[in-house]
């Protein structure tokens, strides 16, 4: 059995700073897992969140190694070699070549573009607000009957409700770095979602058109697909967002 360090950005208030845990590999382990360990054996005190650990809930999403990953189905075996000198877009708070250089380690730090409430903990709520201002519903005409919808309309459809609200994208997105108005990536694959949907109304669709026709709506995104890289359902809100602007008047 190898052992790995776990660097982890600790937050108590306005105090922040790294603990270091020497923890043993397992195959197959994840950290989430590696996370557990130093919970249980090591330090009671470390907060994060979790659910389902199967990546269905979003709940874990943190920086690993400076990427924006889901903790529970990120491989320790995949990352803890890993060292990377990319541009940190503000969000960094410790260069992971400074710590990792010459070590077996992974660095986890809280998602990036949301509060810290505690160590690994973020505040969701802003990110909810966001994702809420696109109205979540049809007007359908359809009363009693079902509407039938084309498969290969259903399959596109899927392909954005398929997110699962984890925010990952949101803390990749350098526009939502700069701008807290930012309607944001989880935000704007919805909006995209609810104009492809053939059970949509016009009116309903010119009023959404309305709402996100702004710097803080599409023409915020920068384009550089980080939301696409890092989606863990393969959502791809970056496309979405183009798309609508071809639809803005
Ligand atoms: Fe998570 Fe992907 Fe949905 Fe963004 S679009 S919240 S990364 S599932």
């Amino acid at each position: 059995m190898s052992e790995f360090e776990l660097m982890i950005r600790r937050q108590d208030r306005e105090q922040i700073w790294i603990d270091r845990f020497t923890v043993e590999e397992r195959p197959g382990m994840t950290v989430l897992e590696a996370l557990f360990h130093v919970q249980e054996k090591i330090d009671g005190s470390l907060c994060f969140r979790y659910s389902c650990r199967g990546a269905v809930c979003g709940s874990c999403a943190m920086l690993i190694n400076k990427v924006p990953r889901l903790a529970c189905r990120t491989q320790v075996s995949e990352v803890k070699d890993e060292t990377t000198d990319e541009p940190k877009d503000g969000v960094a708070s410790i260069k992971p070549s400074e710590i990792i250089e010459g070590r077996n380690g992974i660095l986890v730090e809280p998602l990036p573009n949301l509060s810290v409430i505690r160590d690994l903990i973020v505040d969701m709520d802003h990110f909810y607000e966001l994702v809420d201002s696109i109205k979540p519903w049809i007007n359908s005409d359809a009363k009693e009957k079902a509407t039938l919808m084309e498969p290969s309309m259903q399959i596109q459809l899927e392909k954005y409700t398929n997110c699962i609200l984890c925010a990952t994208c949101h803390g990749a997105c350098p526009a939502a770095a700069r701008n807290g108005e930012y309607l944001g990536p989880a935000a704007l694959a919805k909006a995209w979602r609810f104009h492809l949907d053939p059970r949509s109304k016009e009116k309903d669709r010119k009023e959404l058109a309305k709402f996100i026709n702004s710097d803080s709506g599409v023409w915020g995104c920068d384009v550089v697909y980080k939301c696409v890289a890092v989606c863990p359902k393969k959502v791809t809100p970056t496309q979405g967002i183009l798309k609508l602007r071809g639809k803005m008047e």
